[in-house]
């Protein structure tokens, strides 16, 4: 059984597909038609791997966090995505993603981005490929966010502000949609997360199974088992937590939890946390879960953290709350700051507030001291340091 897995028409469970406008087919579909053929052969394994170790700094550390594990009464180890290349996990997807475009002959990158991180991460791969490099963002984002813009300016990218609706990062997809139909022959298109139309969230969550492989490979070596009793990851698309889930996926024992982003609470409306007030229907080309009107406008998301804040989830993740397989949790602003400070001073590492919202998670658990918890940190805190000062408790 893999119930997890994508089904032939691009499925996990009730969600997914590709929703695309028909000009859009062409481009998609020849991803499609292409992808596990190129991804999976031993010429791209070969390249792909090897960037992931001399230019993305991979394996990363699986970590024993023992101050942290004496607080809560559990073995608990930390994923130090925090110590890719770029800070984050999202590079693993950003080189896998180049890669496949110069497979498939293409010069021309294109990407959208929320608060920037995946737009640095993609002028960051398309520097090192010396492809060209467009990036849409929100006019609004690209002045809430002005380094990130000004980093993948330097990496050599072009950053075009999206200026219709609410400038922000559904406006960027949809120029960047807009872009990919009008030049489908040299344009390839970068997404971010575990979203869009099939096949990208099965794409994506394969780049980043790399997290899994080694999470098994490194506990076995510390823990004499390959499988933890729990995972831990932060969803905002979803692909940090895809790919720290992907081979434990099938593996019922391991207990999958993700963390969401409450914002102010759920029951204020200023919020990112999809499972608990969002209801089917389609967003970015796949039908998932996502924060709608009553007429079906999407709701702007609101979290602290830059990541997080995004009005849906990947299909996958919304299968593995309908399905029961993964357990959500709904973090606040407040919770995942304290929860950020408090790795800080316990173990010397300032995570990303994404990645803070998972740690935020354990004062909620009943553990078993010899219970293992793998928790995935996705990103480091640099980026978030006008936040911390800002938060100022500390
Ligand atoms: C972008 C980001 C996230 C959220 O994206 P996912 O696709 O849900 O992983 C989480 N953590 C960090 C550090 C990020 O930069």
């Amino acid at each position: 059984m893999s119930g997890f897995s994508v089904n032939e028409a691009g499925y996990y469970g009730n969600f997914g597909g590709a929703y695309i406008p028909e000009m859009l087919y062409p481009n998609v579909e020849e991803l499609r038609a292409s992808y596990i053929k190129i991804i999976t052969s031993e010429d791209f394994q070969h390249e792909f791997n090897h960037l992931l170790e001399t230019y993305v700094g991979r394996p990363t550390p699986l970590y024993f966090a023992s101050r942290l594990s004496s607080k809560y009464g559990a073995k608990i180890y930390l994923k130090r995505e925090d110590l890719c290349h770029t800070g984050a996990h999202k590079v693993n997807n950003t080189i896998g993603q180049i890669l496949l475009a110069k497979k498939l002959g293409k010069d021309k990158i294109i990407a959208e981005t929320g608060a920037g991180q995946h737009g640095v991460a993609t002028a960051t791969v398309c520097a090192l490929m010396g492809m060209e490099c467009t990036v849409y963002m929100g006019e609004v984002d690209m002045a809430r966010q002005k380094p990130n813009v000004e980093r993948m300016k330097i990496l050599g990218a072009e950053v075009k502000a999206a200026t219709s609706g609410s400038k922000t990062l559904k406006d960027a997809t949809n120029e960047a949609m807009r872009h990919w139909i009008n030049n489908p022959d040299d344009t390839h298109y970068i997404i971010g997360s575990v979203v869009g139309p099939h096949p990208y969230p099965d794409m994506v969550a394969r780049f980043q199974s790399v997290i899994s492989e080694e999470i098994k490979r490194q506990l076995y070596d510390l823990e004499g088992k390959h499988s933890p009793d729990y995972l831990l990851a932060c969803v905002g698309g979803g692909s940090n937590a895809a790919g720290a889930f992907y081979h434990f996926l099938e593996d019922t024992k391991v207990k999958l939890i993700a963390a969401e982003a409450a914002g102010h609470g759920i029951e204020t409306n200023k919020s990112a946390a999809t499972t608990f007030i969002g209801k089917s229907g389609v967003l970015h080309g796949s039908k998932t879960l996502l924060m709608q009107t009553g007429d079906g406008q999407v709701v702007e998301p609101h979290s602290i953290s830059a990541g997080l804040d995004y009005p849906g989830i990947g299909p996958l993740h919304a299968h593995l709350f309908d399905s029961g397989r993964a357990s959500f949790y709904a973090i606040t602003d407040e919770e995942a700051m304290i929860a950020g400070v408090e790795l800080s001073k316990l173990e010397g590492i300032i995570p990303a507030i994404e990645s803070a919202h998972a740690l935020a998670v354990l004062g909620k658990m009943d553990f078993d001291e010899r219970d293992v918890m793998v928790l995935n940190l996705s990103g480091r805190g640099d980026k978030d340091l006008e936040t911390y000062i800002k938060w100022g408790k500390y």
